[in-house]
């Protein structure tokens, strides 16, 4: 007697898309089962890794995962903070976008096609070189992707001046539902017509479908920039000094926010000289040769007289020294404690001197240790509560504190994130946020574009 050997399910992905771009080693599967979540979180090894390399790959990825109710874990480089391209059901593949890294920059139109896989830090460069700009800076830029900048709506620094990776999709490509391609926007500015798809899918984390290329906008690149170091001695006047910057004329590109913990957390890691003090801002302007010195001379004749200092970066490695202290950050944190939640709420800058004090408060009431640093111009602040991963009752704590952590950024009218996306580690906060009526419209939207739930299944929302 004979026994008919069934296909497994990806076995007809890998007939429809070819060998090669389906890995089943348990290597593989595993290697692509993490992703940068500091925080232990839900995962599953995937029955296979899915290489796609052109928009034709995915279509036929989509088609047979649909027919075969295969779920799919969209991934750029595994750089995401929430759990995003993790892997939660062993039935499911993950869908590596590496090998789509092609774009091409249309100087004249001042935009670019782009495919997911592209390293966000080489496309920068790239259009520099060309005297354009892409100014979306998360910190994970010289590794993470396009695709994963998209898909979490990412941001950094700049974002204060320049807006969110948001603001610089005008169009995209995107696989949903049975296998159907979708096209949204076009290489303009202005274009109104219906609703905003495009940006609906900015930011939808992979759970909407897979896209697979995006048309983006690129601005002429500032001439010249300059970073000022301002050192406060009382907590409270940081943001006085904010609104007097943003009500003087001078727009900053950058404007981060390091705590006394911060500070210290930085000096015993890699000492760059940072004065001890209550907190500091890091402000950076950029513009003409010629306009930013101007810029930081009026921010230091406004904070002066009250009792500000500010030190100018006379080099160009003074300024990276300056910068490397704010980037070091991570690491330096790593160094204190071996366990780390770091959030990334946002809070309408007017209430920030209010609500730090709240942090500490939850700090104390938990007796963790907290730091606290962020792009404080637009609100977005990294409350980070360490613990020791060994002591699960500490972690236990620590859990407890971010739930308060987001209590108080939401009673303030402000946001569970505002960068790292909501992922598998802020699922059960989004309902706080959006209510009940908002939340089933997120439901139904996804069950719109993926009525199977099988886009990144389990992700931002409960169905
Ligand atoms: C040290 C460090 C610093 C960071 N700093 C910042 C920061 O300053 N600002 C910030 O915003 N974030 C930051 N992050 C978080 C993270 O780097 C960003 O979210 C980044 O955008 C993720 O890119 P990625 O290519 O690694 O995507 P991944 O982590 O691989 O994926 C992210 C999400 O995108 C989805 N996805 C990926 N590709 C596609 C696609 N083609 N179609 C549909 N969905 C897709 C995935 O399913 C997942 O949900 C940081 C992370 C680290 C480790």
């Amino acid at each position: 007697m004979f026994h008919v050997l069934r296909k497994k399910p990806v076995d007809k992905l890998a007939e429809a898309l070819g060998k090669s771009k389906v890995k089943e080693s348990l290597m593989e599967r595993k290697l692509y089962s993490y992703d940068a979540t500091p925080i232990p979180i839900e995962r599953a090894l995937p029955s296979a890794v899915v290489f796609p390399d052109c928009h034709e790959d995915v279509v036929k990825l989509v088609r047979v995962c649909y027919e075969e109710n295969i779920p799919m874990f969209p991934r750029g480089a595994g750089s995401g903070l929430t759990g995003g391209a993790v892997p939660t059901m062993e039935r499911g593949v993950v869908v590596s976008f590496e090998r789509m890294k092609g774009f091409e920059v249309n100087v004249d139109n001042a935009t670019a096609e782009v495919q997911p896989g592209v390293v966000t830090a080489q496309f920068q460069e790239y259009v520099e070189k060309l005297g354009l700009f892409y100014p979306p800076d998360p910190s994970s830029f010289k590794y993470s992707t396009l695709g994963g900048n998209i898909a979490e709506n990412a941001g950094g620094p700049r974002c204060l001046k320049y807006g969110v990776t948001r603001e610089y999709v005008l169009g995209l490509n995107a696989v949903v539902k049975e296998g159907q391609v979708l096209k949204t926007g076009n290489p303009v500015i202005k274009d109104v017509a219906g609703y905003d798809i495009t940006k609906l899918l900015v930011g939808s984390e992979g759970t909407l479908g897979l896209i697979t290329s995006a048309t983006l906008k690129l601005i002429p690149k500032p001439k010249a920039r300059s970073t000022a170091l301002a050192i406060f001695r009382n907590l409270e006047d940081v943001g006085r000094a904010v609104t007097r910057i943003f009500t003087s004329g001078v727009f900053p590109s950058a404007l981060e926010f390091m705590d006394s913990e911060a500070i210290k957390a930085v000096e015993d890691y890699k000492p760059v000289g940072l004065p001890r003090a209550e907190a500091l801002l890091l402000i950076e302007v950029d513009g003409t040769p010629h306009s930013v010195l101007e810029d930081i001379k009026q921010i230091e004749e406004l904070l002066r007289p009250t009792g500000v200092e500010v030190r100018t970066a006379k080099s160009k490695e003074e300024e990276e020294k300056l910068w490397s202290a704010r980037k070091s950050l991570g690491p330096a944190l790593g160094n204190l404690k071996t366990g780390k939640i770091n959030e990334d709420i946002v809070i309408p800058r007017i209430y920030l001197s209010e609500a730090i004090p709240r942090f500490r408060e939850i700090a104390k009431k938990y007796q963790l240790l907290m730091v606290i640093f962020g792009h404080i111009g637009d609100g977005n602040l990294h409350v980070n509560l360490l613990y020791d991963k060994s002591n699960r009752e500490e972690e236990e704590r620590a859990e407890k504190a971010v739930d308060e952590v987001f209590e108080v950024a939401l009673r303030y009218g402000g946001s569970i994130t505002g960068e790292h996306g909501v992922g598998l580690t802020k699922k059960k906060f989004l309902r706080w946020q959006f209510g009940d009526v908002g939340y089933e419209l997120l439901r139904g939207i996804k069950l719109l574009f993926d009525p199977k739930n099988l886009f990144n299944p389990g992700k931002v929302i409960e169905l």
